[in-house]
């Protein structure tokens, strides 16, 4: 028996006097694709923040494979290095090339000899298909090849488990695809996954398992096919009876 890689026991989390988390219980498995949706204001960033203990919580556990969150120093950075998360807006380093972007943190953060980290940036950069751009700023690059950027560049840390905030939803839709189309190879290649987003088609070709949230609560789960085509709860049938 293989323990689940990420697990969460009870989470509870306020924003004053907005109960944000409420006793959020998830496991998930290594290899496992889970795709959160539901409506904004729903808790969904505010969960994959706390995974990777951007923001903190009252009570309950999280523990990545077997162990606790780490609170601070050493610890935590790795921990934000096994946690790989891509956000919405790309957040690259805008006065680094492509590829000092990818190679900032194996360098920093995991010691790699520069030599060595370029060698793989330049790897994972033709792995999602911007090689050609290493040398450029991220500026020079559109908005759909800096999102591919940010995913290599969190790959480059070796990551355990990846965590996508909504990684589309700021893109043209012609950007969408070749986003999508690297996160659904990665899921392929069995990476472990929770991806925040309402793109149906990814969550019925990559997803395990979708996990619906409303006002901080996971309000039912189910394999993509049965969430999309029989959502139980009232709150899933109103919420996708909008986004379809
Ligand atoms: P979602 O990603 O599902 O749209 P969020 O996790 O971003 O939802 O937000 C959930 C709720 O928490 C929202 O009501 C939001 O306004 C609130 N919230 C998020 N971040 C903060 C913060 N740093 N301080 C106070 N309230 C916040
Ligand atoms: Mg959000």
């Amino acid at each position: 028996m293989t323990e689940p890689l990420v697990v969460l026991k009870g989470v509870n989390k306020h924003f004053g006097e907005l109960h944000v988390l409420q006793d959020i219980n998830l496991s998930i498995d290594k290899g496992e694709v889970v795709v959160v949706i539901g409506p904004s204001g729903s808790g969904k960033s505010t969960l994959c923040r706390t995974i990777n203990r951007l923001e903190t919580f009252e009570t309950g556990s999280i523990t990545i494979d077997g162990a606790p969150l780490p609170e601070e120093g050493k610890e935590l950075a790795k921990l934000r290095a096994d946690v790989g998360m891509v956000f919405q807006s790309f957040n690259l380093f805008a006065h680094k090339t492509i590829l000092d972007n990818v190679t900032l943190g194996p360098i920093k953060a995991r010691k790699i000899p520069k030599a060595q980290a370029e060698k793989r940036a330049m790897e994972l950069l033709e792995r999602v298909g911007v090689a050609h751009q290493a040398q450029k700023f991220p500026a020079q690059l559109s908005g759909g090849q800096q999102q591919r950027v940010a995913i290599a560049r969190s790959l480059a840390m070796d990551p355990k488990v990846m965590l996508f905030d909504e990684p589309t939803s700021a893109l043209d839709p012609e950007m969408i695809t070749e986003v999508l189309d690297v996160m659904v190879s990665l899921a392929k290649e069995g990476m472990t996954m929770v991806v925040v987003t309402h793109e149906m088609g990814f969550a019925r070709k990559a997803a395990n398992r979708v996990v619906f949230m409303a006002d901080g609560q996971i309000v039912e789960e189910n394999d993509p096919e049965g969430f999309f085509t029989a959502p139980k709860s009232d709150r899933a049938k109103d919420f996708l009876g909008k986004i379809l």
